[in-house]
């Protein structure tokens, strides 16, 4: 089944608005076998819509628009697909009595031209907009499908989810091929070094493996193609590559899927009861904010100081004079002087500090920009460990943050090992 979406709006060809639902649709449509064709994108203008929509209807199976389904008069999308598709409007007359609740709930009169959002092509099923006013449909004419979805992301999203998404499940059917995916995380490792370990498993041939570079981390993307009734085949060939793949990249492999390293962190540090601390020079608050992303971040992260100058470091975490003078802010035993400052303050089980030279300015032959030293304090005792990334700042400091949270990581993997 091939596809194309089409996404309206003339914000998004003046540069305002990110086509953020294209990516979000092909992403939905190609992990259940969907060959997402062709992207278009095409201003509010009746001649150039009509154009689109009739080609893209001519040249693929599936297609999904976005936006214009408002009331106003540049509005056009339900019109146009149901004059290309040769349908008369109708009024839905469920459709109109949401609508009309959906104004008497917020107290407010109905304007005239909303009962526009309520007139759908012959025959089109209505997928409800539980958010805003404006329901989308979904309509099946020899053979084509068309299912039109509303502009704001917040309400495309739900809908395309909760009520097309069952639709196309039966369209394409049991029969249709589709992707079964798994991602595998890794910290620490290059993508050179990755594909060279991994060596002949790259081409195995019931599985498609492509490596992605992330900024922090890096993805191996698997994916065994099935239909529904050889996927748990499909299943199988992905949990045998999976094990093979963690058997050769160790602990490097931190997570999988939807798993963030800070996620798994926050849990394995909840269910150690460990709590931590933070003494941030380079990263600058950034390593606190990536522990209390998660809800319930309260249970484990105890706070934290940002320690940007000497005198932060000396007054407030009791780094030494001597330290900083002789072996300079960005070293090894200022990063453990830190880190032991931060858990005695903090009175925590763990702290971890990072000093380092983000650049692009500051760096030196010796301490050349992308050097950053990361200690951590436990009840053991503290170690440092040295650094060196590539790139601008804000990567260097994202990849600070995330090495800072791969050491708390290490460190719980090998107590419970010591265990
Ligand atoms: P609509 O009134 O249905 O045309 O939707 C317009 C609103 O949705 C605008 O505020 C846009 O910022 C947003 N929008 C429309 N299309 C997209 C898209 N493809 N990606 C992201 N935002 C969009
Ligand atoms: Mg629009």
């Amino acid at each position: 089944m091939k596809a194309e979406i089409v996404a309206t709006g003339t914000e998004l060809l003046l540069g305002e608005t990110l086509n953020t639902s294209a990516h979000y649709l092909t992403g939905k449509l190609s992990s259940v076998g969907i060959e997402v064709d062709y992207h278009t994108t095409v201003g509010d203008n009746p001649e150039r819509l009509e154009q689109v929509l009739r080609q893209a209807i001519g040249r693929t199976d599936l297609v999904v628009t976005t936006g214009g389904l408002g009331p106003t008069v540049d509005d056009l999308t339900k019109e146009l697909v149901a004059k290309v598709l040769d349908l008369k409007l109708e009024l839905d007359p469920l459709s109109l009595e949401q609508l009309k609740q959906f104004f008497a709930r917020r107290k407010a009169p109905m304007p005239k031209n909303n009962e526009k959002q309520v007139y759908f092509p012959k025959g089109a099923k209505i997928l409800p907009n539980p958010i805003g006013t404006a329901p989308g449909a979904i309509i099946e004419k020899n053979g084509k499908t068309v299912i039109i979805l509303p502009g704001p992301p917040f309400e495309m999203r739900p809908m395309f989810d909760t009520y097309a998404w069952p639709e196309l499940q039966r369209i394409i059917g049991p029969h249709t091929e589709r992707m079964n995916e798994r991602v595998l995380k890794v910290f620490g490792m290059g993508e050179s070094a990755i594909e060279e370990v991994l060596g002949e498993l790259m081409n195995l041939p019931d599985i498609t493996m492509a490596l992605l570079a992330k900024r922090a981390e890096m993805h191996i993307r698997l994916v065994a193609r099935s239909t529904e009734t050889t996927s748990r085949e499909a299943g199988d060939s992905l949990d045998r590559a999976e094990k093979e793949i963690r058997r050769r990249l160790g602990d490097k492999v931190f997570g999988r899927d939807q798993e963030t390293m800070i996620g798994i962190i926050g849990q394995r540090l909840i269910d150690k009861q460990l709590t931590i601390a933070t003494a941030e020079s380079c990263t600058g608050g950034l390593l606190g904010a990536a522990l209390t992303q998660e809800p319930g971040s309260s249970v484990f992260y105890l706070g934290g100081v940002v320690s940007y100058s000497n005198s932060v470091k000396q007054g407030v975490l009791g780094v030494s004079e001597e330290n900083l003078q002789k072996f300079g802010a960005v070293s090894e035993e200022v990063a453990k002087e830190m880190a032991e400052g931060a858990r005695s303050k903090v009175g925590s089980d763990l702290a971890i500090s990072t000093t380092g030279i983000a650049g692009p300015d500051g760096g030196s032959e010796q301490k050349p920009v992308g050097l950053v030293y990361i200690g951590l304090a436990t009840p053991e005792g503290v170690h440092a460990k040295k650094f060196q990334f590539y790139g601008e700042r804000e990567s260097v400091r994202q990849l600070t943050v995330q090495a800072a949270l791969n050491e708390v990581r290490q460190y719980i993997s090998n107590s419970e090992r010591r265990l």
